[in-house]
């Protein structure tokens, strides 16, 4: 099932939410206590599909700020206008003995939320909840690192073994995949919001992202789960790049966001749901010792970016090297060329690695140039200081920092001058055409850019989760459509 829960404020937005909606929905809820109370009654006849009927106290994260029996006498008006569904919480649940006796066609969804905190016993929660045998059991409670999720899926896993309906969301940004894993966990439905106006929880996805990106509707107990790991991960593009492709392959997976803060807890709660996943800042080097195994190109580098599943093992590769150089050759073979990189750190040395495997003679340079020293040092290659670029002989220019990247698009980190007539390669993909390419491209360079690097690196990743390898040119249509 998918809830959408409609917020407003006005009543003109709220009928807008519940027009847009209810191509997703299986349920719409009505959020009362944003919507303005007892005034919101008549938005409830708007609705085409069945109706919750719901007044959030502020103690539980909500906007209502009446007397227990003004949220009550709300509840049974909303019932009285035909709300299937009614949402009550836990601390007043002594109350719906009444209620039932009023309304004993209204099915009650039982709701816990906890805003701050992190639920501590779910089995005592579960046990208290069942006692008051309502249609529903709802918990929602505060994630604060990925590893968090779990306590959702033990709590289903309760509702589960003893035949309940259950609802179990970690709210906020790393409580995420909660909300598409629900049916996976034995979940009854997920809330999602409408594409307009505010969310009703922290961390809720809008109804047409959950059924067009996600596609919860299809995810059953084989659906192989993956993702990606980093902090923050607001700007990755992975979900919206690999759900689509599982989509047109035909792969019964999903891709979800997994914002991790403490790594070695993620592998210890989380890692076990999941049959791989991809590996973003600020995590790359730090998984490189929790998996157990890595291939010599990610140990050489320092970094994975790319952990699977094998035969109950862990393995971590690097994918970001040879995306990077596949990149550059699509315009000319490294081999024998000198190849200036800018940087110091993974991105520079997966490309340093590779450029160097492929036979390329490299140049590093970096604004902190003890890195650069260092990185030279260990691959055998030649050092140089951001004073004597224009005077290196190179063919190739990587950039290798971020330098450029949104939200500094005016930024780029050489002279155009030394760029005249070269293959510039800018490891930075948004935006898509750096100011570096812009000003390499009037001195007659050869540009790449990183999205072809980023396509790359996806494709190869989601070979290996999958043993397809995607064609190119779907990646870049799915890609410059975000
Ligand atoms: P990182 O390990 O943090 O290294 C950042 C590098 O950028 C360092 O060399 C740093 O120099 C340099 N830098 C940062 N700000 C700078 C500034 N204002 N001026 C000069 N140098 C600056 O990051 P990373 O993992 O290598 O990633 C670097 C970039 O590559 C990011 O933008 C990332 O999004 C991109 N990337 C793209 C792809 C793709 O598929 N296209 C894949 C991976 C990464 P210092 O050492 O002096 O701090």
């Amino acid at each position: 099932m998918i809830i959408v829960s409609i917020t407003g404020p006005t009543a003109t937005l709220a009928r807008q939410q519940v027009r847009a909606s209810e191509r997703y929905a299986d349920l719409i809820e009505f959020r009362l206590d944003l919507l303005g109370g007892e005034k919101a009654l008549d938005l409830l006849r708007v609705a085409n599909k069945p109706v919750i009927a719901t007044c959030r106290s502020e103690k539980e994260g909500g906007a209502f700020r009446g007397t227990e029996n003004e949220r009550w006498a709300l509840l049974r008006a909303a019932a009285h206008v035909g709300a299937a569904y009614v949402d009550v919480e836990l601390d007043v649940a002594e109350r719906m003995a009444a209620f039932r006796a009023e309304h004993p066609k209204t099915r009650i969804i039982l709701s816990h939320h906890d805003v701050g905190g992190v639920l501590r016993d779910a089995s005592a929660l579960f046990e208290r909840m069942k006692q008051f045998d309502p249609y529903v059991m709802k918990l929602a409670y505060t994630a604060h690192d990925a590893g968090d999720i779990t306590r959702a899926r033990t709590f289903l896993t309760f509702a589960r073994r003893h035949r309940r309906r259950a609802v179990a969301v970690a709210m906020g940004e790393f409580g995420e995949a909660t909300r598409v894993l629900f049916t996976k966990f034995g979940g009854w439905a997920t809330y999602a919001a409408p594409d307009r106006g505010a969310v009703a929880a922290p961390g809720q996805i809008s109804a047409s992202v959950v059924t067009t990106v996600y596609r919860v509707r299809r995810i059953d107990a084989a659906t192989k789960v993956y993702g990606v790991i980093g902090n923050p991960l607001v700007q990755s593009k992975g979900v919206l790049l690999h759900n689509p492709l599982f989509k047109k392959y035909g792969v019964n997976a999903v891709y979800c966001r997994f914002p991790v803060i403490d790594v070695g807890s993620f592998m210890q709660e989380c890692a076990p749901l999941l049959h791989g996943f991809s590996v973003t800042i600020p995590h790359k080097q730090t998984l490189l010792p929790m998996v157990d195994e890595v291939d010599e190109p990610a140990a050489a580098i320092g970094a994975v970016n790319t952990v699977l599943r094998k035969r109950g093992k862990w393995f971590g590769t690097n994918t970001d090297a040879a995306g990077a150089l596949d990149a550059m050759e699509t315009k000319v073979r490294v081999k024998g060329k000198h190849v200036l990189v800018l940087g110091a750190g993974g991105a520079a040395r997966a490309i340093v690695f590779e450029a160097r495997r492929r036979g390329a003679v490299v140049f590093v340079a970096n604004r902190t140039e003890e890195r650069a020293r260092r990185v030279a040092d260990e691959f055998g290659c030649t050092f140089v200081p951001m004073s004597d670029l224009a005077a290196t002989d190179f063919d190739i220019f990587a950039n290798a920092t971020s330098v450029g990247m949104v939200p500094h698009v005016d930024s780029s980190p050489v002279p155009k001058a030394i760029l005249r007539n070269k293959v510039v390669f800018d490891v930075v993909y948004n935006p898509p055409i750096t100011k570096l390419l812009r000003e390499a491209r009037r001195v007659g360079a050869v540009i790449v850019p990183g999205t072809e690097m980023y396509i790359n690196q996806a494709a190869m990743q989601f070979g290996l989760y999958t043993g397809i390898r995607p064609a190119r040119a779907v990646l870049r249509k799915v890609l410059f459509s975000l």
